[in-house]
C-alpha cells in the first residue's frame, strides 16, 4: 500500500457487481495496480451465474474477492420485515443502500480509499448512486482510458471469462428480482429460473384492508406478467423493438447487440455495473 502525505496508507479497492464493465475493469486493472482488493457485496438474491462468474474471475486474478453482506442475520428478507413488506423500487433502493453501500462503506472504514470504477468512455453521463464518503476517491480507468463497449467485450474474450453466461438472456448484474429489470427480462427468467421468478412472485402482496399492491413493477404484477397472451405480447414487442435499432457494426458481437440496454443514470453503480 503506498502512503498518504498524513503517513496513512491508501487502500485500493475495486468493487465488482458481477456485470461485465466492473468484471473488465478487475482484468484490466489486474497487473497495474498489485495490492489491489476485490470485493462483491452480497445480496445472497444474485443468479447462480453470477457467483460461478465471480469464481472464475478470482481464479483469473489470483486472489479472493472478498464477499461482504449487511450484518449477520439481516439480509434481504428480514430488512424486508423491517420495511414492513415495502419492496424497494427505483423511487426508494433501500436493497442498494443496506446490501451494497453500508457493507462497502463498513469494510473501507476511515480508512483512504481509492476505488476503481467501471464507467465506460461511453457512458459519461452514467453517475448512479455510489458513496460520497470524503475518504473514497473514485477513479474511472475506463475514462481515463477511452475504453468503450466494445473494448469491454474484447477484453473479456481475450482473457478467456468471456462475458457471465445470464448475458444471452439479461443485460444486466444484480438480484434475480431486480426492478430494473426490462419486461422482456422478467420473462427471461421465468423461462431460464421458473423456480426463482417463482419466489420474486412470492414476495408480492396486496393488503387485504387497503387493496394496495405491492409489485415489483408499477401497474403489473408479476402473475399478470407471467400470463401466456401477455408473455407473448412482451416478445412482440421486444422484437418490434430490436427490428428498429440501427444494424450493429462488424466490430460487435451478438451479446453486444443483446447487452445494448443500459440503464442509464438512474442505475445502481454497484449492482449493475
Ligand atoms: S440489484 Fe436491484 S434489487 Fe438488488 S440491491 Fe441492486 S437495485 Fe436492489
Amino acid at each position: 500500500m503506498s502512503p498518504t502525505p498524513s503517513g496513512k496508507p491508501v487502500r485500493h479497492i475495486l468493487a465488482l457487481s458481477g456485470g461485465k464493465d466492473s468484471s473488465a475493469l478487475a482484468v484490466f486493472m489486474k497487473d497495474k495496480v498489485p495490492d489491489m482488493e476485490y470485493v462483491f457485496c452480497d445480496t445472497e438474491k444474485e443468479l447462480d451465474e453470477t457467483y460461478e462468474y465471480m469464481h472464475r474471475l478470482s481464479q483469473y486474478l489470483g486472489k479472493p474477492i472478498k464477499t461482504l453482506k449487511y450484518k449477520a442475520g439481516y439480509g434481504f428478507d428480514e430488512i424486508l420485515k423491517l420495511k414492513r413488506g415495502f419492496l424497494p423500487s427505483q423511487q426508494s433502493r433501500w436493497c442498494t443502500e443496506y446490501l451494497k453501500l453500508i457493507p462497502y462503506e463498513e469494510f473501507i472504514g476511515s480508512d483512504n480509499v481509492i476505488s476503481y470504477v467501471g464507467i465506460r468512455a461511453d457512458e459519461p453521463y452514467r453517475t448512479g448512486y455510489m458513496s460520497t464518503k470524503p475518504n473514497i476517491k473514485a477513479v474511472f480507468p475506463f475514462i481515463e482510458h477511452n475504453i468503450r463497449k466494445a473494448d469491454v467485450f474484447k477484453i473479456l474474450e481475450d482473457s478467456g471469462l468471456g462475458v457471465p453466461s445470464y448475458y444471452k438472456w439479461r443485460s444486466r448484474s444484480g438480484c434475480y428480482f431486480c426492478f430494473f429489470q426490462q419486461r422482456i427480462e422478467w420473462v427471461g427468467l421465468l423461462e431460464r429460473h421458473p423456480d426463482l421468478f417463482k419466489k420474486a412472485m412470492d414476495y408480492e402482496k396486496t393488503d387485504p384492508l387497503t387493496g394496495e399492491r405491492f409489485t415489483w413493477n408499477q401497474n403489473e404484477s408479476l402473475e399478470e406478467l407471467s400470463r401466456p397472451e401477455r408473455i407473448a405480447e412482451i416478445k412482440a414487442q421486444y422484437a418490434q423493438k430490436q427490428a428498429m435499432k440501427p444494424k450493429p457494426s462488424a466490430n460487435l458481437s451478438l451479446k453486444d447487440v443483446f447487452a445494448d440496454d443500459d440503464m442509464g443514470e438512474q442505475a445502481c453503480l454497484m449492482c449493475h455495473l
